[in-house]
Formats: structure tokens, sequence, C-alpha cells
């Protein structure tokens, strides 16, 4: 048997899938699975069927095949016959990158290990988008019982219990990592090792002072919150991300190092709870990396709700007086001293190598330490891949599963896949929430595309009439020659909702006027991506109810 990978034309649909595989099934395929999505198919064929028949059955069955690529079985010869290893997949982390990664493999019928150093669901479910988000939307609900848009409506906050709304979060954290993480390892079967690990040799990873071996090894140890070098820090008793998550009391101030999207959530969290809170940045513009229109639109909200905001800042030191802890910085040439009871660093996040011992295993790593990977998300040594946030990649959990699952595939499963970041969404849970998907204006200048671009005012589109809440934005660029929407930036109540729609526009190609012809339900949010494509051509402010 040799296995192979066809990419098929004309598949729209499972119903398409199950006529490629009844064609192929018919010349003698085995183990075919074929995807719709991926426009391809891979299955294995006796040595003794022509291979150019798997065009013809494919052309039979009314669809255009293309090249067909013979993939290599070594892998899967050497995880098939070869038992002398402990297992065939050691991954070393168990946050989301590390169970995509396990539970994928194990369905190609892996024996797979998982250390763990900490605790079991990594960042995401123990200190990262889960503990935070249920935190925000409880700060959330305290801004608006403060004071809400409607005339006429009474709502008062009184003082916040920080200490049960951190319970309370605690105990959907547990249910959520015992649900999403921990009950799937007896379920699916993986080896936990508690403990922490480091390369011995490129076969070798110990544990406890156990050597564990394997076919292939996945790097999956995500990145910890990276500590800026600012004179006295070693002596202030500042908080990081994790640590915040955990205050018992609502400090009277928060001052928080970096403007990032972890500093904007959490400052603005705490800010919805009840302190008072100043962003620092070095840099001119808040998220620089965005688009202008919605950098300025997130910093007319942030003043707006009261958020002190300083630019261009240089840090000169910092130092603890009593409960008091200031930070002396110089603005405009100016020397400042910020006081403040809590102080936070959200200065980004460094990748968790330093214990590796990645040398012996002939690893590479970058500049900043993170894990160097190739388009197939394997590193320097071709046994050994690396998923996540360890790469320092786009840092979500979305993006570490999809790669965790593309190692699994091309590890184990020897499909030689590559890693497709091409189209990424990305979400900011503050209120009102920044997404973005695909290329700034900037960007796609710089990639030669000639652009158009809409912007149009969030006081434009009816659902932020409606809510009372109208600072915010819809950017679309697009290719001025094709129309294709090659990326959308929004700044709006429920954004991250908004972005999905985007994202499929931006990854399959649509236009403007695809976005033009297709109805929107009035009084979404949503409708505001139909609103910017209309704003190409037409003033939408002229226009009658649903921009009709
Ligand atoms: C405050 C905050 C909010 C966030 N919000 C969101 C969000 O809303 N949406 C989103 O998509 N993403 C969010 N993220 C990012 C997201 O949490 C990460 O991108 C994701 O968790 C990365 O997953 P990972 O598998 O790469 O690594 P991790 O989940 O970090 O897992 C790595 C694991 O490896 C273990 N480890 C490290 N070294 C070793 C070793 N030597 N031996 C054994 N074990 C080791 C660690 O203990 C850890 O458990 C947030 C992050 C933070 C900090």
């Amino acid at each position: 048997m040799k296995k192979y990978r066809i990419k098929i034309n004309g598949m729209t649909c499972t119903g398409c899938e199950q006529h490629i595989d009844a064609a192929l099934t018919s010349i003698g395929a085995k183990d075919i699975e074929t995807s719709f999505q991926r426009g391809e198919s891979v299955f294995e064929l006796p040595n003794d069927v022509y291979v150019e028949s798997v065009r013809q059955a494919i052309k039979q069955a009314k669809y255009q095949p293309e090249a067909i690529e013979e993939i290599s079985l070594q892998d899967l010869k050497n995880f098939e016959l070869d038992n002398k290893d402990d297992y065939d997949l050691l991954i070393i982390g168990s946050g989301g990158a590390a169970f995509s990664a396990a539970i994928k493999s194990i369905g190609y019928g892996a024996k797979v290990g998982m250390i763990e150093r900490e605790i079991v669901g990594g960042t995401c479910v123990n200190n990262g988008c889960v503990p935070s988000k249920t935190l925000l939307r409880a700060g959330e609900i305290n801004h608006f019982a403060k004071g809400n848009p409607f005339i006429g409506l009474q709502t008062s906050a009184g003082e916040v219990d920080l200490a049960s709304l951190v319970d309370q979060k605690d105990e959907l954290v547990t249910e959520l990592r015992n649900q999403k993480y921990i009950d799937l390892i007896d379920e699916y079967g993986i080896d936990l090792i508690k403990g922490e690990a480091k390369f011995v040799d490129e076969n070798t990873v110990e544990v406890n002072g156990e050597k564990l071996s394997a076919k292939r090894f996945l790097i999956a140890t995500g990145a910890s919150p990276s500590i800026p070098t600012i004179s006295g820090l070693e002596v202030v008793d500042y908080l990081t991300s994790t640590t915040l998550l955990d205050l018992k009391k609502v400090p009277k101030r928060l001052t928080v190092i970096g403007s990032g999207y972890i500093g904007l959530e959490l400052g603005q969290l705490f800010h919805n709870l009840g302190s008072e809170v100043t962003l620092l940045q070095r840099s001119e513009h808040l998220l620089k990396e965005y688009d202008p229109e919605i950098s300025e639109a997130v910093e007319r909200v942030l003043i707006e709700q009261g958020i002190n905001l300083i630019k261009e800042v240089t840090y000169e030191r910092v130092e603890q007086v009593g409960e008091i802890i200031k930070v002396n910085i110089t603005v405009d040439g100016k020397k400042k001293v910020v006081e403040t009871e809590h102080l936070l660093l959200a200065t980004g996040r460094k990748p968790n190598t330093d214990s590796l011992n990645l040398s012996a295993a002939g690893v590479e790593v970058g500049k900043r330490n993170e894990i160097l990977i190739n388009d197939y998300a394997r590193t320097s040594n071709e046994k050994i891949y690396a998923a996540g946030d360890v790469t320092l990649g786009p840092q979500f959990v979305y993006v570490a599963a999809y790669e965790g699952g593309v190692v699994a595939d091309n590890a184990i499963g020897g499909l030689n896949k590559k890693l497709d970041l091409s189209v990424i969404p990305a979400v900011t849970f503050i209120n009102p929430s920044i997404a973005t998907v695909g290329l700034t204006e900037e960007q796609a200048k710089d990639q030669g595309y000639e652009v158009k671009t809409s912007v149009l005012s969030l006081d434009a589109v009816p659902r932020a009439l409606v809510n009372r809440e109208t600072t915010g934005v819809f950017k679309m660029v697009a290719d001025a020659k094709t129309l294709k929407v090659l990326g959308v930036h929004v700044v709006s109540e429920n954004a991250g909702d908004v972005i999905y729609a985007a994202t499929l526009a931006v990854k399959f190609g649509l236009t403007v006027d695809d976005l033009k012809d297709s109805l929107a339900p009035y009084l979404t949010m949503a409708e505001g991506l139909r609103l910017a494509a209309l704003t190409f051509d037409k003033d939408v402010s002229k226009l009658s109810c649903c921009a009709g």
C-alpha cells in the first residue's frame, strides 16, 4: 500500500465527499479521508493499482482532480512497527495545544503521554481566558449599574465584594478545567505525568528523575508574564495577570504598565469594579499595530469612561513606600510620579523554554527564546514539534489548539500539513470590544495591494443608536481592483461576535458586493458589516431603515 493526497476541485458539501469516497473505493483505495472544506482526499492505494486511475475515477464522478502526491509512510511504519519507545507522542504541557494534539493523535491510534508541572489545563482555563472573561462580565454589569444611558431608569451599584466574585470565578474555572481537560485524560486514555520535563537527548525526556522515550515530542509549554527591566522593580510587590485575578479586595488605585490586550482588559475590569485606573505605555499610539481609526476609537472610549491613559512614558524607577508604590516616569521631558496601591505588569509574555534543556535535543530558539518552527510546526529537530504560545505566534487558545491538531496530523498521521495562519480573528474583550481580522490598511498597502477602505462611525449603526452607546467604528479594507474584503476592524459592543462573519468573508474571498447583497438582520451589531460595505459608495446616513 502507498499513501496519497489529491487536491480536488468542485466539492461543496459532505455529499460530494461521499461521491469521492465511493469513486476511490471502486478502484480499491482504503482508509479514505475526504474533506470538501480542504478540497482534498487522503487515501491508501494497493501497489498494483495504477495511480492515474485515481484521477479518472474522480473525473467520472464529475469532479476535477488536480495534482496527486505520495505521502511518505516512513513515519507511519515506524509508528506501527517499532514498540521500543515509551510513547508514540510525548507532550510537554497540558494546555490548549497539548490536548488538541493528544486527542487527535489518539484518534490515529497513538500512545500519548502528557507532562504538566503545574495545573492541568494550562493558561486559558486556569489564569487566562476563562477567569478574566467571567470577571470582565461582572465588571461590565457593575459599570452599567453605576450609570446607564437611559433616562428614567434608576440603577445603582453597591460596594463590590471581590472575594465572593473570585470564589465564584474559581468554581467556574474548576468546573471547566474538569470538563474540558481533566475528565478527558481518562476518557481518551492519555498518560498524565506530573512534574517538570527537560530533554536529556533528542529521544528522551526526564521528569522527576524518570527517563521517558518517544518517537515524536510536542513542546506545548506556553508562555508566562514577562517582567520588564525597570529599576527598583525587584523590591516592589507587583502583580501579574495571574495574581491580579486572585485579589480579594478592589484596590483604591491600580496602575498598569503596558496597554496591550491584557493590560486593557484587566485595566477596564478594575475600573468597572471601582478602582482608579491608570494605564501607562511607552509608545505614542495606543494599540499601535491596529488601524489608526481603531486605536483612536478605543482611546476615546477609555477617556469617556474615566480611565487615565499616559502615553510616551519613560520609566525611571519604581519604589515601595509602605503600602504605596511610586512609579517615577518621564513624559514629554517632564518628571512625574504616579502613586498607586497596586501595580500590574502587562508587558507581554515570554515563552516557557528555560527549563527544557533544548540544546540537548538540538531544538533551536529565536531571539526571545521562542521555539522556532517551520510551516509544518516542526522544530530544527525533525522528531520534535512545537505549538501554541511557546512559539510566540498569535497568542490565542484557538490558535494553540489548531496548531496542536496540525502537529498530530504531521507527527502521527504522516500528513505533512502546512500551518495556515493567514486569517486569524483577534478580540479584546473590553466594552466596547475590539475585534479585527485580516489586513490593516497599512499591511495591505505593504503587500502591494491597491487599497480601498470604508470607515463607518458607530453612530451610523442602528444597534448602537438603540443601545445609546455610539463610540466606536467599523473599518473595512478591500482590494480596489477585485473588491475582495482583505480586512475588517471593529470597535463596538459584541465586536467579537460580529467578527466571525468577517472572518469567513476574508478567508473565503468574499467581495464588498457579496456583503452588500447579503441580508443582515436589523438591529444586530453585525449589520454594521453590511453598512460598512455599502459605505464604499454610499452615504448610509441618507438611506432608510435597513439600508434599503
Ligand atoms: C489574562 C489572559 C487572558 C487571555 N484571554 C484569552 C482569550 O480570551 N481568548 C484566547 O483565545 N486566548 C486568551 N489568552 C491566551 C491563551 O490563554 C493562550 O494563548 C493559550 O492558553 C496558550 O495555550 P498553550 O497550549 O500554548 O499553553 P498553555 O495553556 O500556557 O499551557 C502550557 C502548560 O505547559 C506547562 N509547562 C511549562 N513548562 C513545562 C515543563 N518544563 N514541564 C512540564 N510542564 C510545563 C505549564 O505549566 C502550562 O500548564 C489569554 C491569556 C491571558 C494571560
